[in-house]
């Protein structure tokens, strides 16, 4: 195994089991190590810190997995990290959830890996050389615990781009994952397409928001932004919603959408469905002076660095703005920001700006985050990247 010698004052993170080493931590690798090999990573001293995977390729050229040294990184240790984060979704699935995510990354140990269920298809993505290296153990000890239909590679470009790896998103195991993969997330059923829809198919970010968000909806006027397949749409319609507006400017979200509203034999008539920018639709619901009771603000990652942020914050800020005036009085604007680099205090913030331009008085009533499948490691506040409040608005 090859040793990687930190810098002297780059000891701290490591020590606190932050598992990122920076390239520019390194003071010398002795030896030639393979991209996505295990490496030994000491100390100035020549003292042992932890193992991880190398990769010069990135920016983050060190990921740590193990801090003892007398435990074996080797397949055995992968199966184990595995199966305790598998089991430890098993409170989350039952007759009303068939689908969460099973592995978060860094969050669970497995720097790179990240999957997602769908009833009984696995949507997987692979963004370190090191988890490439181990996916054949990896998918043996997923089937041996899940016994999948299919296991499909649906990796995100950019992050595969950061290690140097090619893009290939197929089938890993079994067939073809059929285009409509039928899933229920609180008793409500979602048609699927792995292969072409965003991120792995769907947000299962959202799922206990959408449930909390639903107990405000009952004879309201909703209007769902950035619905995807209608998440927050589908929620509000079982919880007796007067109305559902939702836009969002994919039409592949907007037509699986109205698959969704049939599948559950929601009341169409209920139901608009708009493709369209958000930020255009708003100022048209602004001209025609239409008002709703309930505001869901879902937008994608607006700040994808830090260096991002100013920018980010102006645009939620006009975001929020415009929907806070589109509000019946003391009605309901669920918003949120799915961006890492702002966090909750910072959130907050813009929305007091937004409140202050809108001229409007707004109470935070509650704040939304990620659920439990997707769990923030202490030692990794990186992975905490999905916030929102609930904001009744005057
Ligand atoms: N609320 C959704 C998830 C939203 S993801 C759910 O519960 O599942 C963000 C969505 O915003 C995506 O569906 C994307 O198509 C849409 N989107 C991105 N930019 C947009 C824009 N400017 N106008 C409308 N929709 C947009």
């Amino acid at each position: 195994m090859t040793d990687v010698v930190l810098k002297r004052d780059k000891e701290k993170a490591v020590f606190q089991r932050h598992p990122w080493v920076f390239s520019g931590a390194i003071e010398r690798v002795k030896g030639k190590p393979t991209n996505g090999d295990i490496v030994r990573l000491l100390n100035h001293k020549g003292e042992f810190m932890a193992y991880g995977f190398y990769n010069d390729q990135s920016r983050v050229a060190l990921r740590l997995l193990e801090w003892n040294e007398e435990t074996e990184v080797n397949e055995a240790w992968f199966r184990a990290k595995v199966a305790t984060a598998v089991n430890a979704r098993a409170d989350i699935l039952n007759e009303q959830t068939n689908t969460c995510r099973l592995i978060f990354s860094e969050a669970d140990y497995l720097p790179g890996l990240i999957v997602d269920k769908y009833a009984d298809h696995l949507a997987v993505q692979i963004l370190t050389s090191g988890i490439e290296k181990m996916m054949p153990v990896i998918m043996d000890e997923l089937r041996q615990l899940l016994n999948p239909l299919s296991i499909f590679d649906k990796s995100d470009a950019s992050s595969r781009q950061h290690e140097g790896l090619e893009t290939d998103n197929t089938v890993l195991w079994g067939d073809e994952p059929p285009s409509s993969v039928e899933v229920k997330e609180n008793g409500i059923i979602y048609s699927i397409n792995i292969a072409e829809g965003q991120k792995s198919g769907f947000y299962c970010d959202q799922r206990d928001n959408r449930r909390i968000l639903a107990a405000h909806t009952k004879g309201k006027k909703v209007l769902d932004c950035f619905s995807y397949t209608g998440g927050f749409t589908l929620n509000a319609l079982h919880n007796g919603a007067a109305s559902v507006t939702s836009v969002d400017s994919s039409a592949l979200a907007i037509e699986t959408l109205k698959q969704n509203i049939s599948l559950n034999k929601f009341d169409a008539e209920k139901h608009t469905a708009i493709q369209s920018d958000v930020n255009k639709q708003l100022r048209a619901f602004k001209e025609a002076g239409d008002k709703f009771d309930v505001i869901v603000l879902d937008p994608p990652k607006y700040a994808p660095s830090r260096s991002a942020l100013d920018r980010a914050a102006r645009a939620y800020k006009d975001l929020n703005r415009i929907g806070m005036s589109l509000l019946n009085s003391g009605g309901l604007l669920a918003t949120f920001s799915c961006s890492g680099a702002m966090d909750m205090e910072q959130f907050k913030q813009v929305l007091a700006w937004a409140a202050l331009d809108a001229g409007k008085q707004v109470q935070f009533i509650y704040q939304f985050c990620q659920p439990e499948c997707h769990p923030v490691r202490a030692s990794f506040p990186e992975g905490e990247y999905l916030k929102g409040l609930l904001c009744r608005v005057w």
